[in-house]
């Protein structure tokens, strides 16, 4: 049996690892589909304390992974399909594959997904086809091309500049009249040369053949409808919490984010059951607030296991 496993590769679970691994507690991290989490979509991040110049997202999760490996923590590629509490209060980890995996405590550090727009084509075309939710990885693609973002927020607008440095036009299509990313991304996004906004804009379709050719939309106004061409759509309207496998122990709000104890970001109403990171934050989601919550974690799930 396990002392503590870590569910999640992201800022939270890392960070958990690292401090978890120097309390001499061996984690065990169960790294799933997307190892690293979010930030290795993510291309500078420009917020993390301690990178004057910015630092890769991909860099950074590597830096973390290789810290909590050089305390030994240990890495095992899995899905986990369930938690389950077991007689004296042990932790059954359930994966994919039928397995079981059993430890004193969990922190669960699963992260988020992004969100979908649901509208016909998005799925057609989603991977390779010209719909992605990630510039970083599919934006050198585009190369010369216009493109649409959908969305309004931090990463619409870090996806839209990300995607100038290779594109030749791009536009941001936001069901709004205002953007709802932070001031500085905004202005860089307005001020731009390369980037549009269409306001007041619902998506109805991804139109194409093999590819995507163009997107149809509909004035939220006036009602009018209209296509515009394109051969890439980078969705970024937020994302869902990747909580399923937890619910039937751990209670969630409306939206499914894990729910700490009233007084606690980190400790859930199941002793030495752990939650950190954007799988129970839905207000802050930043890199350092989640590698700060796996931190508490880690810290909590010490202290319960030096009182069992
Ligand atoms: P947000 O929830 O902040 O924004 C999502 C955007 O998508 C909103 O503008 C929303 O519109 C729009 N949207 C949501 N659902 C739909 C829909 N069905 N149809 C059309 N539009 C929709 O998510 P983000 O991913 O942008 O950001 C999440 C968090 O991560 C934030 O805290 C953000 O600050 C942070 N972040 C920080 C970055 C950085 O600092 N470098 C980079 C990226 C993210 P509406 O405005 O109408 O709600």
């Amino acid at each position: 049996m396990e002392s503590i496993i870590i569910i999640g590769t992201g800022c939270a679970g890392l960070t958990a690892a690292i401090y978890a691994a120097r309390a001499n507690l061996a984690p065990l991290v169960i790294e799933g589909l997307q190892p690293g989490g979010q930030l290795t979509t993510t291309s500078e991040v420009e917020n993390y304390p301690g990178f004057a110049q910015g630092v890769d997202g991909y860099e950074l999760t590597q830096h973390m992974r290789q810290q909590a490996t050089r305390f030994g923590t240990r890495f095992q590629r899995d899905e986990v399909s369930n938690l389950t509490l077991e007689a004296d209060g042990v932790k059954g980890v359930h994966l994919a594959d039928g397995g079981i995996l059993r430890a004193q405590s969990v922190i669960v550090a699963s992260g988020a997904s992004p969100r979908f727009l649901g509208v016909p084509g998005e799925k057609t075309f989603y991977g390779g086809k010209g719909v992605t939710t990630c510039a970083t990885c599919d934006g050198a693609f585009y190369k010369d091309q216009v493109v649409v973002v959908l969305g309004g927020g931090d990463s619409a607008c870090e996806e839209a500049l990300f995607l100038t440095r290779f594109c030749k036009k791009v536009v941001i299509i936001h069901r709004r009249d205002a953007l709802k990313a932070s001031k500085i991304m905004a202005q860089r996004v307005l001020a731009h040369e390369k980037i549009s906004v269409f306001w007041n804009k619902k998506v109805t379709q991804i139109l194409g053949d093999q590819k995507v050719h163009s997107i149809a939309f509909e004035d939220v106004l006036s009602g009018e409808l209209s296509v515009f061409a394109c051969t890439g759509v980078f969705v970024a309207i937020g994302h869902v919490p990747n909580t399923q496998p937890f619910k039937s122990l751990l209670p969630c709000d409306e939206h499914g984010y894990l729910l700490a104890l009233s007084g606690s970001a980190v400790v859930t109403r199941v002793p030495g059951v752990f939650v950190a990171g954007d799988c129970s934050d839905h207000v802050y989601r930043q890199a350092i607030t989640a590698a700060g919550m796996g931190c508490q974690a880690a810290m909590e799930a010490e202290k319960y296991l030096s009182n069992i």
